[in-house]
């Protein structure tokens, strides 16, 4: 073939795929958009978990309040016993003091009714004694003795009268004096009963007080306590809701890439038509030959030796697994794409080096492809690409020994290294 029939043919296939890989970058946009959410979403649910556990310490360190508070508490509850056992201590001796009033009241009244009657013997007596004469009376009846022993019988006789009338007066002046003590007595016990009254009153009153401190800390606790909880339960709430539209998110991100590849897959079955109008594949790399397409599905990415397989390989720092296959071969070498889709990712990434990721709409199932190391790209995120078309060039950036190609196969959207990567060799032929 004429070189120059060869470039113009090229240049005709590179408009057609130009045309064709406008209108997916928009979409690569929303996509992006979706992601910075996604991981605005992340943000907040970190934020609101760690809300969560500060609320949750807070309601341990309460817990701990509460403990010193219950020992208020208890401190209270123990002094409102000793003051209930104080006023009925001060209630048995104001009981007493008022049955020690009644029988002071009681001796006081017989002592005065005594007194009183007492009080008209005498005045009978001294009537008598004035009616007829007196001593005088006396006399006359030691005069008119008719012997010796009728004198001492009658000296004796006067004598007793005499001492009568000195032992009532005796026993009235006695009754006196008592009488004014019971009733000073009287008078000390309603005082001190008055007393005892206001400390009763005064009793009762810290009572009451020492109940209402005690019940306002228990409120002041129990306030904190169910407030710190709804506070944690709408945190909790808000979590649930931050994870609920997370998923959301998720949903549409897989399904924006399915629908994305979806895409890509019919722009490439249009231009492998407007291609096989054209008749021909460019075989032309940056150095090395672009391998031949295979027919259905998938073709080999790349030309080349396999190094490693996929699965448990040691390449000196010990076992570990490759989730991809190498494929070595000189720097430069084109790499394809492996089936139709569209790049979701051309650019470096941490182990990978430069690596392009592709997403595959296959009989409605997506996939993911990942070609790592690379030395150049060829194609960029948001473009649709078809099956056999370079995306890039072989290379050994990031971690890589010699210039290859690592090729990785899921059966997924992409969800990192680890999830539904599957030996490229079940649909691919090396
Ligand atoms: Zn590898």
């Amino acid at each position: 073939m004429k070189k120059q029939f060869k470039n113009i043919l090229y240049v005709i296939t590179a408009t057609v795929s130009l045309s064709l890989v406008v209108q997916p970058i928009a979409n690569a946009e929303s996509l992006s958009d979706l992601k910075s959410k996604q991981q605005e979403l992340d943000q907040k649910k970190s934020k609101l978990n760690s809300n969560i556990n500060e609320k949750s310490s807070k309601i341990k360190y309460n817990k701990s309040k509460q403990e010193k508070i219950n020992k208020q508490i208890q401190k209270l509850d123990k002094k409102i016993i000793k003051t209930d056992e104080k006023i009925s201590i001060v209630k048995s001796t104001i009981a007493q003091t008022t049955s020690e009033i009644e029988d002071l009241q009681t001796s006081i009244k017989d002592l005065e009714k005594k007194i009183a009657e007492r009080d008209a013997l005498l005045q009978e007596r001294a009537r008598a004694i004035q009616e007829g004469g007196g001593s005088i009376n006396y006399v006359d009846v030691l005069f008119g003795a008719s012997s010796f022993g009728d004198l001492i019988d009658r000296f004796s006789a006067v004598n007793t009268l005499l001492d009568a009338d000195r032992k009532i007066l005796q026993e009235q002046a006695d009754d006196k004096k008592s009488l004014e003590e019971q009733q000073k007595k009287l008078e000390e016990k309603r005082k001190k009963q008055i007393e005892n009254r206001d400390r009763l009153e005064d009793l009762k009153k810290s009572l009451d007080s020492q109940k209402s401190s005690k019940n306002k800390l228990i409120d002041a606790l129990e306030r904190e306590q169910s407030k710190l909880k709804s506070q944690k339960k709408s945190l909790q709430k808000e979590y649930s809701e931050a994870i609920k539209v997370s998923k959301k998110v998720q949903k549409e991100i897989q399904n924006e890439q399915a629908r994305l590849a979806e895409r890509a897959r019919k722009e490439a079955a249009a231009k492998a038509k407007a291609k096989s109008k054209s008749a021909y594949v460019s075989n032309v790399g940056e150095s090395g030959d672009i391998p031949t397409v295979s027919s259905g599905t998938w073709t080999r990415p790349t030309t080349g030796r396999v190094t490693s397989n996929f699965g448990w390989r040691d390449i000196g720092s010990g076992p570990e697994i490759d989730y991809g296959i190498d494929i070595a071969n000189s720097v430069g070498t084109p790499i394809v794409a492996a089936a139709d889709g569209v790049v979701f990712r051309a650019s470096p990434l941490s182990t990978y080096g430069n690596v392009i990721m592709i997403t595959h709409s296959i009989e409605g199932k997506t996939f993911t492809t990942v070609y790592a190391h690379l030395s150049g790209y060829k194609a960029s995120a948001g473009q649709s690409v078809s099956k056999g078309e370079v995306i890039g060039y072989m290379g050994q950036t990031g971690r890589a020994f010699g210039s290859h190609l690592h090729f990785e196969l899921h059966t997924t959207a992409w969800q990192g290294q680890k999830v539904g990567a599957v030996d490229p060799r079940r649909y691919i032929s090396f």
